[in-house]
């Protein structure tokens, strides 16, 4: 009885499914960008990084691992080669001793020893904050060039990660499961003053409340917005254990995170747990 109010008060007030209009369907996809950027005034890219080549690199090592695991690789990484040109005189075997704990090392190895030759070679030791050039160098396709253009260049860009894609799907913005494609119909949806934003808020809510498997809807402050309601938990009390980061009152991604950031920043990996690294799987980006 007690659990059955739990779940009828849990119910958003979203009305039974109707065809949505498109002129419905934008209005409500900003509702919900300005809905996250309440929940998230803090939004911000998950990786450490202090310049362009740092968070190109951080970028590609992220494939199929979490934030977190970069951000504990990246210190020793970066105080061994700081720059594109140190990084592509690396040992490739010492390269990949460093950078092991991020999985599948030898590729990610080949890869920044590639963009870092080709970065001192033909572009004078600068990353390029062009967008066709970005996608040249080898281990770089789209989604980590816009993180790179976005977050270290500011040029508008839509990031469509593993999280992005799939939030994408649910709020009925797009039913496109090809990233470029979600790209272009969410390009259409918001001006691309918001792009880079809307995509961090995004993200953030995927890794925080909209999980892949068990998205924690009765937890979810943008309920009401969202014609997936029910995907996952509902009840409340269920749905708030499953909430993860600051709204779940654990440390965040970031070794390093901006100053207002509300939740506590990440511990760096004791040699052991560096070497056993085993990434949570539901945060874990999908590779390029
Ligand atoms: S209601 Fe559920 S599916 Fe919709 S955004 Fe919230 S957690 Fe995700």
């Amino acid at each position: 009885m007690a659990e059955s109010k739990v779940r009828k008060a849990a119910a958003p007030a979203v009305k039974a499914r109707k065809p949505e209009s498109q002129l419905a369907m934008v209005r409500r996809a900003r509702k919900i960008n300005r809905a996250l950027a309440e929940l998230y005034p803090y939004a911000h890219p998950e990786l450490d990084f202090d310049n362009p080549f740092q968070l190109l690199v951080a970028t590609v090592l992220s494939a199929q691992t979490t934030d977190l695991r970069v951000n504990q690789t990246t210190p020793g990484l970066f105080a061994k080669y700081p720059t594109p040109e140190d990084m592509a005189a690396a040992v490739p075997e010492e390269l990949e001793e460093i950078i092991r704990p991020t999985g599948f090392f030898r590729n990610k190895a080949k890869s920044l020893l590639g963009l870092s030759a080709a970065i001192r070679d033909r572009y004078d030791g600068e990353v390029p904050g062009r967008l066709e050039d970005l996608v040249t160098l080898p281990g770089v396709g789209r989604k980590t060039a816009n993180v790179v253009l976005g977050n270290a260049f500011g040029v508008p860009g839509i990031t469509v990660d593993t999280h992005f894609g799939r939030l994408a799907r649910r709020f009925g913005w797009t039913a496109e499961e090809d990233p470029e494609k979600v790209e272009a119909a969410v390009a259409e949806i918001f001006p691309k003053s918001e792009w880079t934003m809307l995509s961090h808020r995004v993200v953030f809510h995927g890794r925080r409340i909209c999980h892949s498997r068990k998205p924690a809807c009765g937890a979810c402050p943008i309920a009401s917005l969202c014609p997936s309601y029910g995907e996952g938990e509902t009840d409340p009390e269920k749905a708030r254990t499953l909430l993860k980061y600051e709204m779940g009152g654990q440390p965040g991604q970031r070794l390093r995170p901006p100053a207002d950031y509300p939740g506590e920043a990440a511990a760096r990996a004791t040699a052991a747990e560096h070497e056993g690294a085993v990434p949570d799987m539901a945060d874990v980006e999908v590779a390029e």
